[in-house]
């Protein structure tokens, strides 16, 4: 950590590879088995159609294409270098084999990608999967990461906003890729209907015990037509405010193991189809409005990360 109260994962970035890294965004063709009813129908109460790719380009193209002209914008507007190609959209090792290892493999070609970011969800990933990224990794000489949407560590949550999968499915696929030694990516929404400060602490301490690399955070934003939309405009339920969804930032932060990277502290929404999202204001000054109340509070990622490895031991000692 620099003088940030936290682990910016720009920073981060510059220590591991030497310069900035770019992440490009690919979207491929897909879909959900939360959504095809193989684990559930319908999907989580807050996913609109677009599964999380309203930032990329149309699947359509081809990777090659996606990647190139993805490239050009950063490269004019940064200078940029390096890149890591970046699957985002849907659950992406949600295909059979043999196509996830054709994309994967022509996500690799260009020589100024460093590496690979897979998103996808933690029931979505098995050994067979593993083992081809591994050889991928060896072959290529990459770096590869995999993102999982957990969202919350609250199984009653999770069963609420049917997420299909609860949290000793994470558990496991953490341990498995872990494993492996990739990098591992939580994906967090500290504001899901009926979680409480009491989640937000677990989730840290959760996320800190299973040794996951990076976080990242968003809060929960609403969209017309989904279930979760429903539910707001019928007042079923009622978003917290920016004041406590800063302090929840704040605590989980305080939790969790300062050697793990903040990738994102605040996400976007889609445009044009929102009820709700970052209370109306710019996630950038929601950003601001937790690294001042870490200043006011004069505290810092890991600050009360004190319970692993025996508590009371360590409590004994003092
Ligand atoms: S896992 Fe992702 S793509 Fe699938 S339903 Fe949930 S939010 Fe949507």
């Amino acid at each position: 950590m620099t003088n940030s109260r936290y682990r910016i994962y720009s920073e981060h970035l510059i220590e591991k590879f030497g310069e900035r890294v770019y992440k490009l965004p690919i979207n491929l063709p897909g879909t959900c088995p939360n959504r095809d009813g193989t684990v559930g129908k319908g999907g989580c109460i807050f996913c609109d159609a677009q599964g999380a790719g309203f930032q990329c380009l149309p699947n359509t193209l081809s990777i090659e294409s996606q990647i190139a002209k993805n490239k050009r914008f950063f490269q004019k507007r940064f200078n940029a270098r390096k890149f890591i190609s970046y699957f985002q959209a849907y659950t992406n090792t949600y295909m059979d084999l043999e196509s996830f290892r054709r994309f994967m493999t022509e996500a690799v070609q260009d020589q100024d990608i460093v590496g690979l970011s897979i998103s996808t969800r933690p029931d979505c990933i098995n050994e067979k999967y593993l083992d081809f990224l591994q050889e991928l990794q060896e072959f290529e000489k990459i770096y590869i990461n995999i993102e999982l949407g957990l969202q919350t560590v609250n199984y009653h949550t999770l069963e609420k906003v049917n997420r299909g999968h609860t949290l000793a499915e994470f558990i496991d696929a953490m341990w498995r890729i872990k494993r492996r030694n990739f990098d591992t990516v939580a994906h967090v929404i500290l504001n899901l209907p009926g979680d409480e400060n009491l989640d937000v602490i677990e989730n840290a301490k959760i996320l800190s015990a299973l040794g996951v690399d990076y976080v990242k955070l968003h809060s929960l934003y609403i969209v017309k037509g989904t279930k979760l939309g429903d539910m707001y405009e019928q007042g079923l339920f009622k978003v917290i405010t920016l004041e406590e969804y800063i302090d929840r930032v704040v605590t989980f932060l305080e939790y969790l193991d300062p050697r793990i990277v903040i990738q994102r502290l605040v996400g976007k929404g889609p445009r044009g189809t929102l009820l709700f999202c970052n209370w109306g204001t710019s996630w950038w000054k929601i950003k601001e409005g937790i690294e001042e109340e870490l200043e006011k509070r004069d505290t810092y990622q890991g600050r009360k990360f004190d319970y692993l490895n025996g508590k009371a031991f360590k409590r004994q000692e003092v």
